[in-house]
Parts: structure tokens; C-alpha cells; sequence
């Protein structure tokens, strides 16, 4: 359902009024949710319209397991993609001539570990793009991770209940069968420790390959991008992707995504993709100056949204859409140093 449409024209603002009141009370999806569709939900879920698009026109690596869909993004650059749980949680592994970086671990119902160990002998350090549950299931099973000193972080390092995800392993939350030796009666993220921290500015030398880490607090105050100048690359973690960037928790700050994104979009011009947390691998660089345009617009109340009960705002635009908050849209901040896994509501 995050199907990008097929518009080519860039950036429009008009953001179209939607009918899928149908729609809202379905499952939590990162789907782009169907333009006046009075498509019943169950046959807009996810799994119907996989693999996307963009994702089977990329090389596809074979490895052990199914859960994970290994794809080469480029050289020495391989997409772990989760597509069969709703979030599409796309972790990548970067690899250069003396060590690999896994950037986020994924959901954590399956181990990431075997298959990054089936794609490169080398050590790897873990970074994630941010600490909310979907990008650091399975931090507890490296050794070396690299993160932001913030009190968020350090409060996710303790890891997320099982009450807080429980509904992230309903039958529902699947395409298919949940993986077969996934407990979902149980399912927690285990507490892992960071052995490294890293700060705006900082780069991590893979030998042949040097990446960069930008700070991009917004979705959360931990969130990075990561850049590969040379190779004119940007991970994106979820500060972008081609589907609803979700924007609404109380861990979220709209004023510091803004600069964020004002930031990232000025790097675009030497980029060559972006590499997204979510749904699809790979993004064009112009999608930052159209979510510039877009978040600026949302701001300033220049285009109207849908409200999803009870609280969310949806605004919708040619490539993505908006996902926020109305506490958030009116100026209210939550307390960040509590941590969060990215599923908590405003009270
Ligand atoms: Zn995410």
C-alpha cells in the first residue's frame, strides 16, 4: 500500500482530502493508505503488494534464512529487509575492507546475526539509526555498538517490554505465518549495551570506505543519518522514507526535524540515493527538498491533514505523507529522557 504513485510532478502541496474513514480504525501500518478508496482494509494490506517494486529490481542476495530479503544496494552495501511484519524494517549492513557496520539490527523476531555473519567475515560494529524497537532487535547479539549519549538512548538501552510490543506480534502484524521459533506469547526486545558513543560529525573508517554520522534529532532525539560522500550515499534511518514518516510520538520534536531535514536536504545535491529505514531500499535524493516544502507547509498550517482518531494528523503529498500529532502540532513536547519504543501515546 506505500506503493508510490505515479505523479512525476514534484513537489505539489495540494494534499488530497481522503474518504478512507473505513480505514482507520485497521491495523498500524507504514502503508501509504489508498487514495478515496473504498477498498475494504483486509485487501490493502501490506503483504498483497509484496515484494514492492522497488525492491525486486534490486539484486537479490540468497541467504539462509526467508524471514530476511537480502538485497545489494551497492557495492558492499546489502539491505536486510523484514517486509513480512507491517513495519518493512529495512536494516543495512555496509561492508569495507577491514570491517562492517550493521546499521540497525531490525525487529528482533528472528536473529539478524546469522545472516550478517553469512554476508561478511569481517567484524561488525552495530549504529543505529535511532533506538526506537524496530531498529534494535537484535543489539543484544553483537558485541560492539556504537551509540548516541543521549538520555533517550540510555533509556532504551534497557529494552522494550513485551506489553509494549505485544500487539507488534498479533497474528494480524504478519504477512503469513509469524516466523516459527518467535515466541509471540512472550516477545521482548532484549536490554543491550552501547560500548562507544558517537557524536554529530564523527566518521567510522571501514577501511576503503569512510562513513559519517549526522545528527537528525526530529523522529527521535538519537535519531542519525549516516553519509558515504564518496559513494553518494545516505541512510536515511526514518527521518525519510517513500510512505507515512511517522511523526507523532511524544519522543518526536517537529522544530528539530525541521532543521534536520533542512540540513540533509543540503547534502543532496552530491547524493546519488538515499537508503531508507522502512518499505523500500532505496529513495531519490530530491524527496528532502520535497519533505522540506511538505514539513514547512504542515507547520505552518498551509495544507490540511485527516484526522485519525485520536489524535493524529495525516497530511498526504505526491511521494509520502506526514504522520503526526495534533499535541505535537500544537507546540506540546514530551518528556524524551523516559526513552520510548516508538509506539507510546500522548496521554
Ligand atoms: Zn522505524
Amino acid at each position: 500500500m506505500a506503493r508510490p504513485r505515479q505523479s512525476s510532478q514534484l513537489p505539489s502541496l495540494a494534499v488530497t482530502l481522503v474518504t478512507y474513514t473505513l480505514l482507520l480504525a485497521c491495523t498500524p501500518t507504514r502503508d501509504a493508505l489508498p487514495v478515496a478508496s473504498t477498498t475494504p482494509p483486509a485487501a490493502e494490506r501490506w503483504c498483497d503488494h509484496l515484494p514492492r517494486a522497488g525492491n525486486a529490481a534490486l539484486p537479490r542476495v540468497t541467504v539462509a534464512t526467508d524471514w530476511f530479503e537480502v538485497y545489494r544496494v551497492a557495492t558492499g552495501v546489502f539491505a536486510l529487509v523484514e517486509s513480512r511484519q507491517f513495519q518493512e524494517t529495512i536494516s543495512y549492513l555496509i561492508v569495507g575492507e577491514r570491517g562492517a557496520l550493521l546499521f540497525d539490527t531490525g525487529l528482533g523476531v528472528v536473529p539478524i546475526r546469522p545472516v550478517v555473519e553469512e554476508l561478511t567475515s569481517l567484524p561488525v560494529r552495530v549504529l543505529n539509526s535511532h533506538t526506537h524497537y524496530d531498529h534494535v532487535g537484535g543489539n543484544a547479539e553483537f558485541g560492539d555498538i556504537l551509540a548516541r549519549d543521549t538520555p533517550y538512548t540510555r533509556a532504551n538501552q534497557r529494552g522494550f517490554p513485551h506489553e509494549e510490543l505485544a500487539g507488534e506480534v498479533a497474528a494480524e502484524s504478519f504477512c503469513g505465518a509469524p516466523p516459527s521459533a518467535l515466541d509471540t506469547a512472550m516477545f521482548y526486545t532484549r536490554p543491550w549495551k552501547a560500548t562507544r558513543t558517537v557524536a554529530d560529525g564523527d566518521t567510522i573508517d571501514l577501511g576503503g570506505r569512510v562513513l559519517r554520522v549526522v545528527a537528525v534529532p526530529g523522529h527521535t532525539p538519537d535519531a542519525v543519518a549516516l553519509l558515504d560522500s564518496a559513494g553518494g550515499l545516505l541512510w536515511t534511518g526514518d527521518t525519510y522514507y517513500d510512505a507515512p514518516v511517522w511523526l507523532y510520538v511524544p519522543e518526536t520534536d517537529l522544530d528539530a526535524y525541521e532543521r534536520s531535514i533542512d540540513r540533509l536536504t543540503q547534502l543532496a545535491p552530491s547524493l546519488t540515493r538515499l537508503l531508507p529505514a522502512h518499505n523500500v531500499a532505496t529513495a531519490e535524493p530530491t524527496r528532502l527538498s520535497e519533505m522540506k516544502s511538505a514539513i514547512r507547509a504542515v507547520r505552518r498550517g498551509k495544507v490540511r491533514g485527516t484526522v485519525l482518531p485520536p489524535n493524529r494528523v495525516e497530511f498526504r503529498f505526491d511521494h509520502f505523507a506526514i504522520l503526526t500529532s495534533q499535541p505535537l502540532l500544537d507546540g506540546r513536547t514530551g518528556d524524551r529522557s523516559r526513552g520510548g519504543s516508538g509506539l507510546t501515546s500522548w496521554k
